[in-house]
């Protein structure tokens, strides 16, 4: 059968790829959308949405178990996990399902089936009903990532857990190990330790959270250390014994090693692109540690070959994804006005309790930089709205550039910050100052006035602290 031929092809239905090629449909390009396993990706089947879904239920159980404090009654709280997960799965669902839809309502031919590349411009694409060849000048590889896998800490499905497993648990964990604690380990923990479960993180590193601000870290640390949850920090797992409904975790510190027994372990300990089988090597593609190597325009060397999202590395987050998806189809549709994502005005959220959001460099590394800066803080204690929430727990911090009030960085925990931080990204991309975000009037009560009062406190103004 002859090759099909396109101005695109995109391989991979994520938040990049769906991205891609809705904006490139959009901008005139006949596109296809190759996809093997579920619309949406990894975001909407098995990350971003699902975990909230999640999320979410272990947040209303916590305000139901608080109910005296807001003048409420409720007894006998408890939870049906199995309808639990039904509700994270279906939420993952509808939107899986509304991806389908809206590559018909832009005309973009969509393919099931597992794509390689046998030769530049050419997709050979693997379905129930055979192979179709597939041709077109540009091609945007969106392929994605899962989860890293260390030799020994494998996991099984039974006792030892990806996020998957994690995901649609068929029992309770009792005592759990949290393996990793950067956005994904302590969004598990914090979901699982909520519901009643003994739950310990451990962390290789100097501080959980270490992408965040240290203040933060510690922060998040001093509160989940509140709820119950161990954090063991400096701390590696350097063995897993597998017996019967337990696990024996070899836990080095300082040294020595102990040994804890646990029901399930959650190993989340990073991700890996999917770079292999696509016939990447051949085409000379290059790829650093399981990430395809690009530049500041997604370019990967190849001549109409684009990587974007979680395959072209970090940060791996979805609107990261999205946003290299559009600059991609711009550039390939021929805009000339295209800009390229920077990293450091790409927000972070975890949706832990409390939440916490970042934006930009962290004091230490705006220092490392060689900035000379000016810092402001402002705690949920005193916000009206924070108080009236019954959330008072939580901060904002601010980083200035001393010499230019160019906002070099902000970082929050407490409630709905996932929410309040793109006040800042929006600031971030209109290069505010510190004088635009003073003069700007803030609502009341809102949390929002927490992030004009971290801003006047940097300058010494702060009103209600
Ligand atoms: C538990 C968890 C929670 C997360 N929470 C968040 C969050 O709150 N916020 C956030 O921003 N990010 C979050 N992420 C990260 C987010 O999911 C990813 O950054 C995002 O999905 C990356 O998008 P992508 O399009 O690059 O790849 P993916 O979403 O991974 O999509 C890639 C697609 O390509 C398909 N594919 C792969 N190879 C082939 C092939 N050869 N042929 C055809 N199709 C192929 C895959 O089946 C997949 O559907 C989370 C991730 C996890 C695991």
């Amino acid at each position: 059968m002859a090759a099909k031929s396109f101005d695109l092809i995109v391989i991979g239905a994520g938040p990049g790829g769906y991205v891609a090629a809705i904006r490139a449909a959009q901008l005139g390009l006949n596109v296809v959308i190759v996809e093997r396993e579920h619309m949406g990706g990894i975001c909407l089947n098995w990350g971003c949405i699902p975990t909230k879904a999640m999320l979410r239920s272990s947040e209303v159980f916590h305000l139901m178990e608080r109910a005296k404090d807001f003048g409420l009654k409720a007894e006998k709280i408890s939870y049906d996990l199995d309808a639990v997960v039904k509700r994270s799965r279906g939420v993952a669902g509808q939107l899986s399902s509304g991806i389908g839809h809206l590559m018909k309502k832009n005309k973009i031919t969509t393919i099931m089936g597992e794509a390689t590349l046998p030769a530049k411009g050419k997709v050979s694409v693997k379905t129930d009903k055979g192979t179709e060849e597939l041709t077109a000048k540009n091609i945007v590889l969106a392929t994605g990532a899962r989860a890293r896998e260390l030799p020994g800490l494998e996991a099984d499905g039974d006792l030892v857990w990806t996020y998957k497993h994690a995901l649609t648990p068929k029992r309770m964990p009792k005592k759990l190990l949290v393996i990793g604690s950067g956005a994904i380990g302590i969004e598990f923990a914090s979901f699982y330790n909520t519901l009643g479960c003994d739950t310990t993180v451990v962390e290789v590193m100097d501080r959980i959270l270490p992408v965040e601000d240290e203040e933060i870290s510690k922060f998040a640390k001093k509160q989940f250390e509140k709820q119950g949850m161990k954090i063991l920090e400096k701390t590696m797992v350097k063995q897993l014994d597998r017996g019967k409904g337990k696990v024996t975790a070899h836990i080095e510190a300082k040294g020595k090693v102990e040994k804890l027994e646990f029901d399930t372990v959650i190993s989340a300990v990073g991700i890996v692109g999917n770079v292999e089988n696509l016939g990447l090597e051949e085409l000379g593609v290059k790829i650093d540690r399981t990430h395809v190597v690009v530049d500041e325009y997604c370019r990967t060397g190849v001549d109409g070959l684009f990587a974007i999202g979680d395959i072209a590395g970090a940060p791996w987050l979805a609107h990261k994804a999205s946003h290299e998806g559009v600059m991609v189809a711009e550039l390939i549709a021929g805009k000339n006005d295209v800009h390229p994502v920077r990293p450091e005005s790409i927000a972070g959220c975890t949706y832990c309790h409390p939440q916490v959001a970042s934006v930009g460099f962290t004091e230490a590394k705006a220092k490392e930089l060689g900035y000379k800066i000016k810092v402001g803080r402002f705690p949920f204690i005193g916000n009206g709205k924070a108080i009236a929430l019954g959330e008072p727990e939580g901060m904002v911090k601010t980083v200035f550039d001393e010499k230019t009030g160019e906002l070099l960085g902000a970082h929050m925990i407490g409630a709905e910050v996932t929410e309040l931080i793109q006040g800042y990204v929006v600031g971030r991309t209109l290069e505010t100052t510190e004088e635009d975000l003073m003069n700007t009037v803030f609502p009341h009560p809102t949390l929002s006035e927490m992030m004009h009062e971290s801003v006047l406190d940097a300058y010494g103004r702060a009103i209600h602290f």
